[in-house]
């Protein structure tokens, strides 16, 4: 078996995923999703797709095409989200208007974030789903870890790992990332080798935001040593998870989803009122 795939089968299995839940994974037309959806259906597991349109020009189209031509291939049922016609405007305009009104200085990714979380999370409820699969690589975890020691916020990672761990709630899905342990370089490698269909360029509009200029930071470690940083992370994790306060998890007042605080940060940055 390749070594990416035998590393992806041994997380599944750490996880101790069910191959009777239904999971559905959070397709962008990247490398990282389309290989994940590829091998959680190779390896047997109930999988179906889910993608946002998020209406940014070509870059949306191409993606889009991507994602399509996936799930054609290996028959899996993919459900769309356009997110013109379901919030009214496209990710560029909500965001320029959330950008304006605030005056906050938000980055496009920490806005365009938030939003696809809660469209995820909610889209998946409906469609009853056991867990969402994201294609979040090696490099993303440690970029992530990173970030939150430097932000001076360690607690932040609590809830990360392979399996988000500390949220139970009826309303939450869980979240899974079968590809916490490969490599960014393997899984372009991977997909290359493949030939799946894959949009290589990066997003048009993910130019300011702090993972970037954490990803230069990182790009000089060495495979090694990233994986040494997410074992520290993981042999750190249960201490992690003192560290958060006893958080609740509340509902939305606005929106009834599921959120840390009385008002979700969907429903903060859109104002609803
Ligand atoms: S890179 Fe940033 S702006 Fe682009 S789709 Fe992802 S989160 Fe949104
Ligand atoms: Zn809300």
């Amino acid at each position: 078996m390749d070594k990416l795939e035998l590393k992806f089968k041994q997380t599944l299995e750490k996880i101790k995923l069910n191959k009777k839940d239904k999971i559905l994974v959070a397709l962008s037309g990247g490398k990282d999703s389309t290989v994940t959806a590829y091998l959680l259906k190779k390896f047997d597991y109930n999988v179906e797709g889910f993608h946002i349109d998020l209406g940014m020009g070509d870059y949306s189209k191409k993606c889009l095409n991507s994602v399509k031509e996936l799930c054609e291939k290996y028959d899996i049922k993919l459900h769309l989200y356009d997110i013109k016609k379901e919030m009214g405007n496209s990710m560029c305009y909500i965001r320029t208007a959330i950008q304006t009104t605030t005056g906050k200085g938000l980055k496009n990714c920490a806005i365009c974030g938030v939003i696809k979380k809660w469209i995820m999370n909610r889209e998946a409820r409906k469609l009853k789903v056991d867990e969402i699969a994201t294609g979040h690589n090696l490099d993303d975890e440690v970029q992530t870890f990173l970030m939150n020691i430097l932000k001076g916020s360690p607690q932040l990672s609590a809830n990360s790992g392979a399996i988000t761990q500390n949220v139970k709630d009826k309303k939450f899905i869980t979240r899974i990332k079968p590809l916490f342990y490969v490599a960014e370089n393997d899984v372009r490698e991977y997909s290359k080798k493949m030939k799946l269909p894959v949009v290589y360029e990066h997003c048009p509009c993910a130019f300011d935001s702090y993972r970037i200029q954490m990803r230069q930071f990182t790009n000089d470690l060495t495979t090694k040593e990233k994986e040494n940083i997410i074992k520290n992370f993981d042999n750190l994790s249960e201490n992690i998870q003192k560290l958060k306060t006893s958080e609740e998890l509340h509902y939305c007042e606005k929106c009834g989803e599921p959120s840390r605080n009385k008002i979700c940060k969907m429903c903060q940055l859109m104002k609803i009122k």
